[in-house]
């Protein structure tokens, strides 16, 4: 594979498969880069692409369409000479012809074909799972029937406490409702954060009022006059006015899957974004992409990476051949707390923190042979930021210096910056 754009002619037709955020922002790049050919954007869902952070945590407060961050206005598309296709799913792509057959019958032809198609909510499978008051938080429509459900003395059970089933939970809490979270593994947001932390924010959301049950599975659904009874494994069963499912995504990479593009846990793509057919790119949550920085493939579902990687692709079809290398960087909001996570920590790093966890702001440092190689800050976005450029630029600081709160991580990266510009 490679990032080579010959091939690739400015004035030929794009399409980009998935109106997500990636989608928009692929789309975008290009038409700001100089793209000059026909772009069309392809999105089963009813409206322009936009971003999901604020679906789990303001939008549960005000969920009027007003409040939506659209990569860009409906309007703009169509002065940009962008086709949005709404509502319309692609069903298979010819790789032979360069056509992408759509549920309505349409063919799109393309020179260049992006992916973004992003993930779909992981179903919950027991038995009742269909009831009318379950429902999973992906779409506009999703969080706003939640929002409506979120009545002052509602009782919300949330299946999962990954970061849709914490945020929702402190979401849900503030508008007054009664809320039960119920989990599998033992702490909560355990695929994204260090124990320590999952145990921090287990027993802040419990402190606050959460019944948070880890350890705990859930049975089968059933209906108790129009209410939904959630039966766990040990027998009880928990009332519902509403209950949440976010217990993980799967990426949707079938289309691609069927094309014979290769799949392992996503879209496999190289440094510059492009599968093994040159013609075709993927980014965002689906794409299974070689970060040059961590020296291996990863899948990344976050908001930095719907963004950062499209607009790389974008500028890589536009003939910029550099790689996407970025520091993963992900946030939550939980309550009056934001955390900030930079790098990807694994158990059994060196951890060196400035603050206490519990006592205000506090940041973790993870150092790996010798290295810096993430940073999780609470309420210390600017530590973070800083942790941020570090690892970016190997993480070459010692532990002894993060750890004197007397030398500002400023100072650190400032340093750092002049060591390289002067090597
Ligand atoms: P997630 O963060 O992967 O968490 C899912 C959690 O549910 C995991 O802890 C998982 O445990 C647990 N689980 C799985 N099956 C379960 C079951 N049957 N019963 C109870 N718990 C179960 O996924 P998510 O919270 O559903 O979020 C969906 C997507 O939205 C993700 O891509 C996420 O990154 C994104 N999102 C991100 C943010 C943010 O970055 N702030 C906010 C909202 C949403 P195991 O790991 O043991 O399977």
């Amino acid at each position: 594979m490679t990032g080579d754009s010959s091939g690739q002619s400015p004035k030929a037709a794009l399409a980009i498969i998935g109106s997500g955020q990636a989608g928009g922002r692929a789309a975008e790049a290009l038409r700001l880069g100089g793209y000059a050919g026909p772009i069309t954007v392809i999105g089963d869902e009813p409206h322009p692409p936009y971003e999901r952070p604020a679906l789990s945590k303001g939008f549960l407060s005000d969920a009027r369409v007003e409040q939506i961050a659209w990569v860009r206005p409906l309007a703009w598309y169509a002065e940009a000479g962008i086709t949005l296709l709404h509502g319309r799913k692609a069903m298979r792509i010819d790789r032979v012809h360069g056509v992408v057959e759509l549920d309505d019958g349409s063919r799109i032809a393309y020179r260049t074909l992006i992916l973004t198609t992003g993930t779909r909510p992981r179903p919950l499978t027991v038995e009742g799972a269909d009831h009318p008051l379950l429902s999973y938080l992906r779409t506009i429509e999703d969080s706003q029937r939640l929002q409506r459900r979120l009545l002052p003395g509602a009782h919300i059970v949330v299946i999962g406490a990954g970061f849709i089933g914490m945020e929702v939970a402190a979401s849900a809490l503030s508008r007054g409702c009664t809320v039960t979270v119920l989990e599998l593994a033992d702490l909560p947001m355990a695929r994204g954060v260090p124990s320590l932390l999952g145990a921090f924010y287990a027993d802040l959301h419990r402190q606050k009022g959460v019944a948070l049950r880890t350890s705990t599975s859930v049975r089968r659904i059933t209906d108790a006059n129009g209410r939904a009874l959630v039966h766990l494994d040990n027998g009880e069963a928990r009332p519902a006015d509403a209950v949440v499912i976010g217990i993980g995504v799967i990426p949707n990479s079938e289309l691609a899957q069927t094309a014979g593009l290769e799949i392992d846990d996503g879209i496999v793509v190289d440094q510059y974004g492009s599968t093994a057919d040159p013609r075709i790119y993927a980014a965002g949550d689906v794409s299974s992409h070689f970060n040059p920085l961590l020296g291996r493939r990863i899948r990344l579902e976050s908001w930095q990476n719907a963004q950062n990687q499209a607009i790389a692709v974008a500028r890589n079809i536009l003939g910029a051949a550099k790689p996407y290398a970025e520091v993963p960087w992900f946030w939550s909001d939980q309550f009056d707390l934001n955390l900030q996570i930079a790098g990807v920590p694994q158990p059994g790093d060196e951890l060196v923190q400035r603050g206490i966890l519990g006592s205000g702001p506090v940041v973790f440092f993870h150092l790996r042979d010798g290295k810096l190689v993430a940073a999780i800050g609470i309420n210390r976005a600017a530590d973070v930021r800083f942790g941020k450029e570090i690892i970016a630029m190997g993480g070459h600081v010692s532990a002894a210096e993060l750890a004197d709160p007397a030398i500002s991580l400023a100072s650190i990266c400032g340093a750092l910056k002049r060591a390289a510009q002067a090597a």
